[in-house]
């Protein structure tokens, strides 16, 4: 009965975590009630909360200096929240450009203080085929920070080297793309996700902080909007979203069993191998604007000869039981979305619909 689900996000998550809800739903744990009208300070919930930290230290290998936060608020709050802990009058903060998302962080610091344009990708049709080369970067060495969108969901470019920032503290936007490989969190002062694409429901953002860099934040702003009051309180500050962490926790021990970070980085390949393949062997029906070594492994875009050939492919994609495969609106075409929870059939079963429709259609 359930569909496949190529949704941007909120996006499909993994069955087994949607069963465990289910069967949890009603009574938590012999508690007589479900885990969201817990109380947050109660036993019962205290222990998904560490657990779902404690899963997110092993799986991605969190070192001591840093730690996990819960914040809310969504990956769109951190545009604005970032530059006000971090950005004091007289400095400046270094953003590159790769998409919507990242001119959408960019803006809201320009608000809140300084911030500069370090490198951008950008086209005159002002959409987005590559990231960067850092040959391309003009970095400020005395930026209080460099952000980047780790992958661009709307365009389907993803960053594949880090850049080199020397020593200023690199932040990442890393919504459409946080774990799906492992990735070395000692490079990040400051790592955000959303949770909505590969980690849960919406509802929660996780933060992976290094601690010496929070603790610089500034204290002259409100207490809630301050990083160090969610560290202080091991994000128990105010309520926490109780329900869209635990869901995170199924998600979570899901992934621990399937084998963790490298497990799920060989099937992501897998996924995007199949699908760039398809893409590559029939170029003269599909077109994948996106330069082959900028390649998102999570949000693949691709147009077909028209945009009424688009429409057609996205409906009867439909009837077969795929859906959420129509591009961004302001990118067109199709986007198929490879979150961690679809699995390789899944990617299996749109090609050889790809490979139908252009026999029929081409
Ligand atoms: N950054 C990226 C890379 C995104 O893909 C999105 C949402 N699609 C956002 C930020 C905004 O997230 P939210 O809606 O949770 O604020």
């Amino acid at each position: 009965m359930r569909v496949i689900n190529f949704n941007a996000g909120p996006a499909g998550l993994p069955l087994p975590a949607l069963e465990r809800a289910k069967e949890e739903l009603l009574d938590f744990k012999g508690s007589g009630m479900s885990i969201m009208e817990h109380s947050h300070r109660g036993k019962q919930y205290d222990a998904v909360h560490e657990e779902t930290i404690s899963l997110l230290t092993e799986l991605l290998g969190i070192p001591d200096t840093h730690q996990v936060l819960f914040l809310t608020g969504g990956a769109s709050q951190q545009f604005a929240q970032l530059p006000m802990n971090f950005l004091r009058p007289g400095e400046s903060a270094d953003y590159l450009m790769t998409g919507v998302w990242s001119e959408k962080a960019y803006d809201e610091a320009k608000l809140v203080g300084q911030a500069r344009i370090a490198a951008t990708a950008v086209q005159p049709d002002k959409k987005y085929v590559r990231v960067p080369r850092q040959d391309e970067f003009q970095l400020d060495p005395k930026a209080v920070y460099v952000h980047l969108t780790s992958n661009n969901t709307i365009y389907g470019t993803q960053w594949h080297t880090w850049p080199e920032v020397g020593d200023v503290p690199l932040v990442a936007d890393m919504s459409s793309d946080f774990m799906w490989k492992p990735v070395d969190v000692s490079r990040f002062a400051f790592i955000y996700a959303g949770a909505q694409k590969n980690l849960g429901p919406s509802g929660v953002l996780i933060a992976v902080v290094r601690k010496d860099f929070i603790a610089r934040g500034r204290q002259d702003i409100p207490k809630i909007f301050r990083y160090s009051t969610h560290a202080d309180s091991n994000s128990l500050y105010n309520t926490p979203p109780t329900l869209a962490i635990y869901l995170c926790r199924n998600v979570l021990s899901w992934a621990k069993e399937l084998g963790g970070l490298t497990q799920l980085e060989k099937r992501n390949r897998e996924k995007g191998e199949l699908l760039y393949g398809t893409l590559d062997k029939l170029s003269g029906f599909y077109r994948a604007p996106v330069e082959k070594d900028s390649r998102s492994y999570m949000n693949a875009v691709f147009y077909l000869p028209t945009p009424e050939l688009d429409d057609a492919f996205v409906a009867a994609a439909t009837r077969s039981g795929m859906v959420g495969l129509k591009g961004y609106r302001s990118a067109g075409g199709i986007r198929a979305s490879l979150y961690n929870a679809v699995s390789p059939d899944d990617v299996r079963t749109l090609v050889s619909f790809m490979e139908e429709f252009a026999r029929k259609n081409g």
